[in-house]
C-alpha cells in the first residue's frame, strides 16, 4: 500500500492551470509565465499568503517546503508576486495549519499598508481587485481540497463582482474539479473572506466561514519514470500494489491509470470507508486498488482488513497519523526525504529516496538474501550427510576410521568456511521477481529440501566410499587421503551446483559469482598443500596421492556436477519447478 504523491509521483509540482469562475489562465512549461488578469492574480496572491513555504533566498537557493505549496509559490513569483512583498502588506495574524484529515489550510492576514504589487510596477490596490474590501481590516485566506472548501463558502468571485454561491455554481465548480482531477491533475481551492475588525483575536474554528470562492488551481505532478515498471515487477512477483492517497479520485485514478495500478475504474473514497463495517471493508479491500480523499486512520482500516484476508501488508506513510497504520502493517515504511519522526519511528523500513521503486527493489533483495541463506543451509547440511555417511558406513565396509578427526575438522572447516560465505554474494536468480511470495508460515526446510539434503549428502558418501574401497581392498596406503580428497573436492562441486536451484550452472554462467570461484580455488589449492606439503602431510597424516589417484578425486567430483547439474534437468527444476 503506497502513498501517490512523491512516492508514485516524482512529488516536483508545477501549477498547470488557474480557473476562476469566467476564466481559465494555462501555464505551459516552457513558456514565460502568463499575464495574470485580476481575479487570477488575487488568486495567486492568496495562494502566496496562505503558504508556509520558504522562497527562495535572492542567491537562488532552492525552495523549501511542501511541493504543493513550493508550486504555488512559483506560480505567484511567475505573475511577480513575491510571498515577501505581499506578507509585508498583509502580515499573517493568525493560522489554522493544513491536516490530511482537514485536507484544507487557512490563514489570516492583516491589510497594513499598499495592496498587491504587481509586475509591471502598478499596485491596484486590495480594493481594485476585491470592490467591497474597502476599510476592511484584515483577511482570511483558506485552500484545500475543494470538495472540503465548498461547504464553507457562501459567495464566489465572479468578474461582475461577488454572488451568492447557488446550488448550480457548487455544481460546476465540483465538476470542474473533477474534470481537472481526471487529467492527472492534483487540484486546489482557494477561498478568501474580508474583515471588518482584526482579524487576530478571532478564533481558529470561526475563521473558516462565510467564505468566498475564487477559484481552481491545477497542478501537474508527473508520475515517476520508474514507477510503472516497478508495479509491472510486483504484479510478476505476487505483489499486489495499491494506491492509497488524500488526493481527488479522479486524479488517484488517472494516475492509477498511467502506471496500471487497478484494472476497472474502482476508487473507493474514504467517506465510504467511514461508512462501512469491517466486514464489508474486508471485501471492498479484495478487489480495490486504488483508495482517494483518505485519512491516516482509514490506512489501519486497510492494513486491518488486508492481515485478516491474509495478506502479508506493507504500508508507506509519512504524517504523524501515519504512525498506527505503519505499526500495524507488516511492514511499516516510512519516508526519509520528506517524513515525519514520529512515522520514522513507528516504521521498520524507512525509505531514503521516497521512492516506491526502491521498495521494489528491497523486496528483490530480501527475496535474494532468503535465497542465499536457504542454499548456505542446504550446502551446508548435505556435506555434513555426505560425512556421517562415510564415518558410519565405511566401517561396515570394512574400513577403519575412514577419517581422522583432524581431517572431518579441516573438510568442516574449509568447506564450511569461504565457499559457503560466497554462496551469500549469489546474485539474484533470474526468476526472483518472477514466482509468487513464499507462505510466512513454511519453514526454510520443507520436505522438498529435507529429501534434496538427504539425496545430495548420500550421493557426496556414496561417492567418496566408492573411490576409497577399491583402494582400501587392494592395500593401496593412499585410500583415506583418496577419501579426504574426495570428499573436499565434491563439496566443491556442489556448491558450484548450489547456486541455483532451478538454473543449471551454465546457463546460470560460470563467472557470475567470482569470489565463490576464488573460495573454490583457494580451497583446492589449501587440499592439495595437505596433501603433498611434507609437514602438513605429518598433521594431517596424508600420503601423496599418485597422479592417477588424484586425478580419480578431480573426476569424481566433476562427475557430481554433471549428476547435480543433470538432476536439475531431469526434475524439471531448470524449466521453472523448484524445490519447494
Ligand atoms: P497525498 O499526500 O496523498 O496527495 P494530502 O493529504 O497531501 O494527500 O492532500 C490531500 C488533499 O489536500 C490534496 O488533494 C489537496 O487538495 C489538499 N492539500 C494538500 N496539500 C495542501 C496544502 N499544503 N494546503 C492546503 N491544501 C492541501
Ligand atoms: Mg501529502
Amino acid at each position: 500500500c503506497s502513498d501517490k504523491t512523491g512516492t508514485l509521483t516524482r512529488n516536483r509540482m508545477d501549477v498547470s492551470e488557474i480557473l476562476s469562475a469566467e476564466r481559465r489562465i494555462v501555464f505551459t512549461a516552457d513558456a514565460p509565465a502568463p499575464e495574470l488578469p485580476s481575479p487570477h492574480a488575487l488568486l495567486a496572491a492568496a495562494c502566496a499568503l496562505c503558504n508556509d513555504a520558504i522562497p527562495p533566498a535572492a542567491g537562488g537557493s532552492t525552495p523549501l517546503g511542501d511541493p504543493t505549496e513550493i508550486a504555488l509559490l512559483a506560480a505567484a513569483a511567475g505573475a511577480g508576486l513575491s510571498k515577501e512583498a505581499l506578507e509585508r502588506s498583509f502580515p499573517r495574524v493568525a493560522e489554522v495549519p493544513f491536516t490530511p484529515e482537514r485536507k484544507r489550510m487557512t490563514t489570516a492576514h492583516a491589510v497594513s499598508a499598499g495592496g498587491i504589487p504587481l509586475r509591471d510596477g502598478s499596485d491596484p490596490g486590495l480594493s481594485a481587485v476585491f470592490p467591497n474590501v474597502a476599510g476592511a481590516a484584515g483577511f482570511v485566506v483558506t485552500k484545500g481540497a475543494a470538495d472540503m472548501l465548498l461547504p464553507l463558502c457562501i459567495a464566489e468571485w465572479t468578474e461582475r463582482g461577488v454572488l451568492s454561491l447557488a446550488p448550480a455554481g457548487r455544481e460546476r465548480i465540483l465538476a470542474e474539479n473533477a474534470a481537472m482531477a481526471g487529467r492527472g491533475l492534483r487540484v486546489l481551492g482557494v477561498a478568501f473572506r474580508t474583515m471588518a475588525d482584526a482579524p487576530a483575536g478571532v478564533p481558529a474554528d470561526k475563521l473558516e466561514e462565510g467564505l468566498t470562492f475564487l477559484g481552481l488551481v491545477g497542478m501537474i505532478d508527473p508520475p515517476r519514470p520508474e514507477a510503472e515498471e516497478a508495479v509491472r515487477t510486483c504484479r510478476a512477483a505476487g505483489v499486489r500494489p495499491v494506491m492509497i492517497t488524500g488526493d481527488h479520485p479522479r486524479t488517484a485514478l488517472a494516475v492509477a491509470r498511467s502506471l496500471g495500478i487497478g484494472g476497472d475504474d474502482a476508487v473507493v473514497t474514504g467517506a465510504e470507508l467511514s461508512r462501512m463495517t469491517a466486514g464489508e471493508i474486508g471485501a471492498v479491500v479484495r478487489r480495490t486498488d486504488v483508495y482517494a480523499r483518505v485519512s491516516p486512520g482509514h490506512k489501519l482500516a486497510i492494513v486491518s482488513a488486508l492481515q485478516a484476508d491474509g495478506h502479508v501488508v506493507a504500508m508507506t506513510g509519512d504524517g504523524v497519523n501515519d504512525a498506527p497504520a505503519l505499526r500495524k502493517a507488516d511492514i511499516g515504511v516510512a519516508m526519509g526525504d520528506s517524513g515525519t519522526d514520529v512515522a520514522r519511528e513507528a516504521a521498520d523500513m524507512i525509505l531514503t529516496d521516497d521512492n516506491f521503486a526502491t521498495i521494489v527493489a528491497a523486496v528483490a533483495e530480501g527475496r535474494v538474501i532468503y535465497d542465499n541463506v536457504r542454499k548456505f543451509i542446504l550446502y551446508i547440511l548435505a556435506s555434513n550427510v555426505g560425512e556421517i555417511l562415510v564415518m558410519l558406513l565405511g566401517p561396515l565396509l570394512g574400513m577403519p576410521l575412514p577419517l581422522l578427526p583432524l581431517q572431518i575438522l579441516w573438510i568442516n572447516l574449509l568447506t564450511d568456511g569461504l565457499p559457503a560465505l560466497a554462496l551469500g554474494v549469489e546474485p539474484a536468480e533470474g526468476d526472483a521477481m518472477r514466482r509468487p511470495p513464499r507462505s510466512p508460515s513454511e519453514g526454510v526446510l520443507t520436505r522438498g529440501t529435507w529429501a534434496y539434503v538427504l539425496g545430495v549428502g548420500a550421493l557426496l558418501g556414496i561417492l567418496c566410499l566408492a573411490v576409497a574401497l577399491p583402494l582400501y581392498r587392494a592395500g593401496d596406503p593412499s585410500w583415506r587421503t583418496a577419501l579426504f580428497t574426495t570428499l573436499t573436492f565434491a563439496q566443491m562441486a556442489h556448491v558450484l551446483a548450489i547456486r541455483s536451484m532451478r538454473e543449471t550452472l551454465f546457463r546460470r554462467g560460470i563467472f557470475t559469482n567470482r569470489p565463490l570461484l576464488l573460495a573454490v580455488a583457494a580451497t583446492v589449492l589449501l587440499q592439495l598443500a595437505v596433501v603433498y606439503a611434507p609437514p602438513l602431510q605429518g598433521i594431517f597424516r596424508t600420503v601423496p596421492l599418485l597422479p592417477g589417484t588424484l586425478a580419480l578425486c578431480a573426476a569424481a567430483s566433476v562427475a557430481l556436477l554433471f549428476a547435480l547439474e543433470g538432476g536439475k534437468y531431469v526434475l524439471g527444476l531448470a524449466r521453472g519447478r523448484s524445490l519447494e
